[in-house]
């Protein structure tokens, strides 16, 4: 099949955009942004200074006050537009997408529409933002209200495998409320947001109100730093989020740090074979299994197990990898030669350990792109709890094949493990999907359900070491984050 075409070969050196105007970083750092399917660079992107970041903050600080006093309704109507624009731009949000990131045009439709829902949502920010009051609430004749009030400038430090939904589950809502802010994409990925702001500039917010800087450990520390910060958001592996949440905390400021994840998806031997197998291929191998909601440990109960994995490795098989520009591919690349290797090492340790691989992607080329990142569906058997591919983030298309028992032997295997972001469970009874529901220490749990994408109303949630803070980025949990109460208390003489 032809490919959709590329919005651009080559986007040359991108620019921040401070205080309404693109601008040049000064800096020296200029790396290259890589087409993970061709490894071809595509652009070069910038690592901002600290003095660029603060300019940047300055600006923020000094379009708050007008921003603050833009009544929610009017704030509302710029998202709107926003709305309507990025539903112009649709497919192009998605194609560049694939094209820095590796991932299928399917995918990259999908995330562009859940990026959307979180404009839609912030667009409701009059309901959303409303305080609470009770009529002689502090004696009689004496009320009491909390009013939601924006506090300052914010700022989000963002991972590379959701380039356009992940800044979205925090910037809309913190604009919405009456803040401005500062986001960092990840270098890996700087295209889409670089073509979202372009958007946003259309959609005439005022300069300073959403300002874009490009880089790395410089921004997000001197944002962690820098006084006029009042809070950070943090999407990324755990040991970065634990330092984000630590650092950032020191540093006075509100901070929300989603980390990492190890997810298992215990499959009972009531599942309904079919159904259960197709619904999974889309968690072990969509985004090429660079998702915190991805499958990596499969856990069969009982006697499924081995008709289910013979199920498996069959439609393991069937998965068509390429480039995501070409509609019939079903898994792209992962994202960087650094990744891949990466992803070898565990299969490799797993081999090592006493694993069978069932079904091996170590050495899947394919024709015409040859160089690119790809690593083919890996199904690996014979994995047990004490080994290291069952217990770390893999974040590739690999699937550790564990049985167990039952279920209580699944939920005691994944209460040891630190991280606490998804598990699934695959029945037809109710009973066994409430307690697991009841008892699994995770954020989301999806029953029947491979990919536990909360909807932009929800929080995106998370336990353990997939998550620092309280408070959680999208609908209701963002507002509060962004928002805080000031609580007055009026008598009349
Ligand atoms: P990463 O932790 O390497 O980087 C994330 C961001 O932090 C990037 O913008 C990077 O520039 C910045 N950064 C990295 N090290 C830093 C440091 N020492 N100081 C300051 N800034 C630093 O993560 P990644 O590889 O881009 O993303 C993949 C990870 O994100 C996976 O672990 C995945 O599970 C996780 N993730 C979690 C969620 C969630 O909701 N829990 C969602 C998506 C991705």
């Amino acid at each position: 099949m032809a490919l959709l075409t590329e919005v651009q070969k080559n986007y040359g050196k991108l620019k921040n955009y401070v205080n309404g105007e693109w601008i040049d970083s000064t800096s020296d750092k200029v790396i290259d942004v890589e087409n993970p399917s061709t490894t071809e660079s595509i652009a070069k992107v910038p690592m901002s200074t600290v003095d660029e970041t603060k300019a940047a903050i300055e600006a923020a600080q000094e379009a708050w006050w007008a921003w603050r006093e833009t009544p929610p309704i009017a704030r509302a109507r710029f998202f709107f537009k926003l709305k309507e624009l990025m539903e112009q731009h649709f497919e192009n949000i998605a194609r560049i997408m694939v094209q820095e990131q590796g991932k299928t045009i399917d995918e990259a439709r999908g995330e562009t529409r859940r990026t959307i829902e979180n404009v839609e949502v912030a667009a409701g920010i009059p309901s959303l933002m409303m305080g609470y009051s009770l009529e002689d609430g502090a004696a009689e004749g004496i009320d009491e209200e909390a009013i939601m009030s924006p506090l300052g400038v914010f700022g989000a430090i963002c991972p590379f495998n959701f380039p356009a939904m992940i800044p979205y589950w925090f910037w809309p809502y913190a604009v919405a409320t009456g803040n401005t802010y500062i986001l960092k994409p990840s270098s890996q990925v700087p295209l889409t947001q670089w073509y979202l702001t372009k958007i946003v500039e259309q959609a005439g917010f005022p300069p300073g109100v959403m300002n874009l800087v490009n880089g790395s450990h410089e921004v997000s520390d001197t944002l962690m730093e820098h006084p006029l910060v009042k809070g950070v958001s943090f999407v990324g592996s755990s040991p970065v989020a634990k330092y984000i949440y630590k650092k950032s905390s020191e540093n006075g400021k509100r901070v929300q740090a989603q980390g990492g994840a190890k997810n298992s998806l215990v499959v009972m031997p009531d599942a309904v074979m079919d159904r259960t197998v197709s619904n999974m291929l889309a968690s072990y191998y969509g985004c090429a299994g660079q998702r915190c909601l991805a499958g990596s440990n499969m856990i069969a109960i009982g006697d499924i197990a081995d008709p289910l994995l013979n199920r498996w490795v069959e439609a393991s098989k069937r998965i068509r990898m390429g480039y995501g520009l070409d509609e019939s591919v079903n898994m792209g690349p992962v994202v960087s030669a650094k990744a891949k290797k990466k992803v070898l090492e565990y299969i490799d340790g797993a081999q090592k350990q006493g694993a069978k691989i069932l079904l091996d992607g170590r050495n899947a080329k394919v024709p015409g792109y040859e160089k690119g990142y790809f690593i083919g569906p890996t199904v690996i058997d014979g994995v047990t709890p004490d080994m290291t591919i069952a217990k770390e983030e893999v974040f590739g298309p690999v699937v550790s094949f564990m049985r167990m028992k039952n279920m209580d032997e699944a939920i005691d295997f994944m209460h040891k493990s630190p991280f606490g972001n998804a598990a699934s469970i695959y029945t037809q009874n109710g009973k066994w999907a409430r307690d697991f529901r009841y008892r699994v220490q995770c954020g989301n749990i999806g029953i029947n359900v491979g990919i536990v994408a909360a909807m932009a109303y929800f929080p995106f949630a998370g336990y353990k070491d997939s998550f620092f803070g309280t408070l959680h980025g999208q609908g209701k949990d963002a507002i509060s984050f962004f928002t805080d109460r000031k609580v007055v208390i009026t008598r009349w003489f």
